[in-house]
């Protein structure tokens, strides 16, 4: 038996892959580029004031289970709010995007099942299929041929198959082909999940996400999503079907064995929700793809649609990503150095995201300042 912690903490230091917590204190001024806060509506002051509106009419916190005594009206009235957001007969909200897709997978396949997902899909989601006990096939990276072959062997073997895909993908903000992917599901008769944790807020009319900009929301058969990225909060949900959301009150034990989230959240999502489908949320996205346009340009990166909020700056080698990160922070910018296992080894990167909060001339000084530390622009 070992419990030789500290020797395991020296491994990760020694190859440049430990991790520390760092807080961003009050009052210490930075440029973050860094947050999932796409739209920022994490510090909208009618959103925040909801949360305190919320708090003193709720309470802090909901008190119990949502089967028990926790399902509040503002819960009832996000849910209803999410599932016309999204054109779905309902929906469904967790405690995290986490929970969400923990509980959504796990309700619905298990042993005998398969599920098939892109290689680079969210922890959540490879977590989710390992607890749910169906078999786990990876196709590489939006790689529609070997998609098909495993759906064509999967499908004779399996009861249920769930084809898994990110649409914006986390560490790359490239985007699945979704049209392609909704036709093969559908030819094998699988049932495809797709989470637009990164995509709501910022693709899509009323940022209703990548599956609606490409006119196949309706035929995804799950769709998962966060509270917590442009919509400035906390949580997560799946829309779908009302049987869907309904075997999920059964079964999704992240639903079920966890308090419900505090009604002055969803009370505050409520309103953030509105504002991210309405006129200022397409104000807000015209500011933000005006970014994500000037840093493609001043970086040397494609610039065609779809305009995402992530744009990795691969660096490759750890060590060195690491020192970038470090620099960047002397210059007060932050953007982590993302590394394995969170990206494969040898492709450590600064993840850089943009959100409508910058201004114009932050970008211009990311831009010079990378453009100088690298020498060279991206291809
Ligand atoms: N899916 C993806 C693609 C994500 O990037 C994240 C968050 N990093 C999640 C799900 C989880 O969402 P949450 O932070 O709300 O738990």
């Amino acid at each position: 038996m070992s419990w030789d912690l500290q020797a395991e903490l020296a491994e990760l230091d020694a190859s440049h892959l430990r991790r520390r917590l760092r807080v961003m204190r009050e009052g210490e001024r930075f440029l973050n580029f860094a947050s999932n806060d796409y739209l920022g509506l994490s510090q909208d002051a009618v959103v925040c004031s909801k949360l305190s509106v919320g708090a003193v009419r709720y309470g802090a916190g909901a008190g119990a289970s949502r089967l028990v005594t926790g399902t509040l009206e503002p819960h009832e009235a996000l849910e209803q709010a999410l599932a016309n957001f999204k054109q779905t007969e309902a929906a469904l909200t967790f405690g995290s995007g986490y929970a969400a897709a923990l509980g959504a997978i796990t309700s619905l396949v298990g042993e005998g099942d398969t599920v098939i997902m892109d290689k680079l899909s969210h922890a959540s989601l490879i977590d989710a299929v390992r607890l749910s006990g169906a078999k786990l096939r990876v196709f590489p990276h939006n790689h529609l041929g070997r998609l098909e072959s495993l759906l064509r062997h999967c499908t004779a073997a399996s009861r249920r198959v769930l084809v898994v895909t990110e649409s914006v993908f986390s560490m790359d903000g490239d985007t699945a082909p979704l049209v392609e992917i909704v036709a093969l599901k559908e030819q094998y008769g699988a049932w495809l999940l797709v989470d637009e944790a990164h995509a709501i807020g910022v693709l899509g009319p009323q940022g209703r996400g990548w599956a609606a900009e490409l006119g196949v929301a309706e035929r995804v058969d799950v769709h998962l999503g966060t509270l917590s990225k442009a919509l400035g909060l906390a949580g997560g949900y799946i829309a779908a079907k009302r049987e869907v959301i309904d075997l999920l009150i059964n079964r999704a034990r992240s639903f079920i064995y966890t308090t419900a989230p505090p009604p002055m959240i969803a009370h505050a999502a409520l309103t953030a929700l509105e504002i991210l489908a309405g006129e200022e949320g397409d104000a807000l996205r015209d500011r933000l793809h005006g970014h994500i346009r000037a840093l493609r340009r001043g970086l040397g990166a494609a610039l065609e649609a779809p305009l995402t909020a992530i744009h990795p700056h691969i660096v490759g080698d750890e060590a060195q990503a690491l020192s970038l990160a470090e620099k960047l922070r002397e210059l007060g910018f932050v953007i982590p150095a993302i590394r394995y296992p969170t990206v494969p080894r040898g492709s450590a990167r600064l993840r850089i995201t943009l959100s409508a909060l910058h201004k114009e001339k932050h970008v211009q000084q990311l831009i010079d300042i990378l453009a100088e530390t690298s020498g060279t622009k991206e291809g």
